[in-house]
């Protein structure tokens, strides 16, 4: 098994891994990126191609590809290594375990019920009708294909018979949430019938769920029925489409977040591929964080109506909390004010032309906010003046800077024909509140913190001189390793010191031979290989020439400072033992140090 471990180790390069999830810049020979397991604002999450780790200097945490798969996917290390094996093209030789084996069979199931609904709606003659109803939304075969659309016969039991038939038991169905025990009598029935299938998938593509969409229009039920939750399923989890739309986001630059399975078709149909649907439920919080590991630019495309507006409102309170940058794809409107299109499906269909300038004219938040809520009627009423008030504050809290927010006070002081001045004491007040849990300032305090401990300016010295040991000509005559207060950077000093004098070292990337990496802890090695790159990754080598200078200068100058109060103690005490002898020989050491 460690062998294979290995294996998949070997063949995968992290920085790639990596690079699905967040976007690495370059910096010196490692590779930089905001922490995606912290907030922060200045990235300090480094990953190492030549040692194939990951460390962030915020948030502290670190490891290898492993503990970064199982981290940003909440994967336990068996899932995370089945995951990076097929990612590597290692076939795993051990059999899973009891669990597994069921997991992956109901996992099998599902999917074999999206080919089963897929091949109804292709062959049935029952599925004329979602047939034709495919093709009157304008979707086409491939995108069928692609998203296997599939039809679930009205017949009571069909799938549960089919299912039944390949060796599946109903417990597996039930677990699968695709059938359930016929209230009266025996047997089993189908959860969805004479219904538009869609698959639900995970974001690596996996079947977990369906939607039913309702076709026989005189049928009571909800329009849609979906999966219940199960094991496998869970609505708040699931972000449709994103399976597909991954990449696409990613290139792009931003998501277009719709609200349901029609408006992604259709979109996605018209060549709009950047695009997800939070079918079936409000925004979640996990919602976010699945996209987000894309893209951290959301536009929102909900209905027009006012409950899509009402969702757009509450989605913009939500993602703004999350450091997203959020815009709202604003369709248009008649000149009667009422929306010429109800949701991102019928207006790319009616006119592409009206979607794409829609698009390209995204309102920013607070421009969304402010529009929405300068309406005459506000502006005849103080009361609800009042509530617009305090509503576009909390967006203009989340803006970056107080120019931008000088900016939207003065309009909204303008439209509202209130005094600035009121308006800030009123926005400072309500700022200090809501801005208290959200803003990450208190990583930003932990880091600072980190970076003034003693040990800190030692650990960005010898990680210098690790990349660059020709840099020790600046230090070797003026530091010597017992001013390191910490064990192990004397022990790292005394090595680099003596590798430089003998020439053994290649400058630029990890400069020593392994030798001391086995000596040290893991995490002082991690520190020692990235700490250089995050800190001065764009730094110029005569830059950092100064900087080698000054931080030995401040070590050797706390070395005197400590030594000089450890003789003030000693002399002290030899003073009051009457110890004339000890007394001069203290007086004579402190001469030598000045
Ligand atoms: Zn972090």
């Amino acid at each position: 098994m460690t062998d294979q471990v290995e294996e998949i180790r070997s063949k995968l390069d992290i920085a790639d891994i990596v690079r699905e999830y967040i976007p690495l810049q370059q910096a010196g020979a490692n590779f930089r990126a905001p922490c995606p397991f912290h907030k922060e604002k200045s990235p300090s999450f480094m990953v190492s191609t030549s040692k194939q780790i990951w460390h962030c200097f915020g948030c502290g945490l670190g490891g290898d590809v492993f503990s970064f798969v199982m981290k940003q996917e909440g994967l336990e290390f068996g899932d995370a290594l089945r995951y990076l094996a097929e990612k590597a093209g290692v076939v795993l030789e051990r059999q899973r375990p009891e669990m597994r084996e069921e997991k992956g069979r109901v996992l099998e199931l599902l999917d074999l019920c999206s080919r089963y609904y897929y091949q109804a709606f292709l062959k049935s003659p029952k599925a004329d009708f979602a047939r034709s109803y495919v093709e009157s939304r304008g979707f086409d075969s491939a995108l069928s294909d692609e998203f296997r659309i599939g039809y679930s016969l009205p017949d009571g039991d069909a799938l549960c018979t089919f299912l039944l038939s390949k060796k599946y038991t109903a417990n597996d169905i039930f677990a699968a949430g695709v059938g359930f025990k016929k209230e009266q009598g025996y047997g089993l029935l189908d959860r969805f019938r004479n219904r538009l299938m869609i698959p639900i998938r995970t974001i690596h593509g996996s079947v977990v769920g369906f939607g039913g969409r309702v076709l026989d229009v005189n049928e009571k039920l909800g329009k849609y029925i979906n999966s219940p939750q199960t094991a496998f399923y869970d609505k708040s989890n699931i972000v449709f489409g994103l399976d597909k739309a991954r990449n696409e986001i990613r290139a792009k630059g931003f998501v277009i977040l719709v609200e349901g399975y029609m408006d992604f078709f259709a979109l996605y149909q018209a060549g709009v591929k950047n695009v997800a649907a939070i079918s079936g439920t409000a925004l979640t919080l996990n919602q976010i964080k699945l996209i987000k590991r894309f893209t951290n630019h959301f536009y929102f495309s909900f209905d027009t109506d006012s409950a899509g507006s009402a969702a757009t409102l509450r989605g913009l309170g939500l993602v703004l909390k999350e450091g997203v940058q959020a815009k709202v794809i604003c369709l248009p409107k008649k000149s009667d004010g009422t929306p010429m299109y109800k949701d991102p499906d019928e207006c790319i269909r009616k006119n592409p032309s009206d979607w794409f300038s829609a698009v390209q004219h995204a309102r920013s938040c607070i421009e969304f906010h402010v529009e929405r809520v300068l309406t005459p009627e506000v502006q005849a009423d103080s009361y609800k003046k009042k509530q617009a008030v305090r509503e576009i504050f909390d967006v203009i809290a989340f803006l970056p800077d107080r120019i931008e927010q000088d900016h939207w006070i003065r309009v909204l002081a303008k439209e509202l024909s209130l005094s600035e001045r009121i308006l800030w004491e009123e926005f400072n007040q309500k700022d200090r509140v809501i801005k208290k849990p959200v803003r990450p300032v208190q990583n930003v305090s932990v880091q600072s913190q980190q970076r003034n401990t003693k040990s800190d300016r030692e650990d960005l010295l010898l990680s210098i001189l690790w990349k660059y040991p020709e840099l020790c000509k600046y230090v070797q005559d003026t530091v010597t390793s017992s001013m390191f207060l910490e064990k192990d950077n004397n022990k790292v000093y005394t090595f680099l010191l003596s590798m430089y004098t003998k020439g053994s070292f290649e400058s630029g990337k990890d400069g020593f031979s392994s030798q001391i990496e086995e000596e040290l802890p893991k995490e002082k090695l991690v520190l020692l290989l990235l700490l250089v790159d995050n800190e001065y990754g764009e730094t110029e080598k005569d830059e950092l020439k100064k900087i080698v200078g000054q931080l030995g200068t401040h070590i050797r100058l706390r070395a005197l400072q400590t030594r000089r109060e450890e003789l003030k103690r000693l002399l002290d005490e030899a003073e009051a033992r009457g110890d004339s002898s000890a007394v001069e020989g203290y007086m004579e050491s402190f001469r030598i140090l000045e």
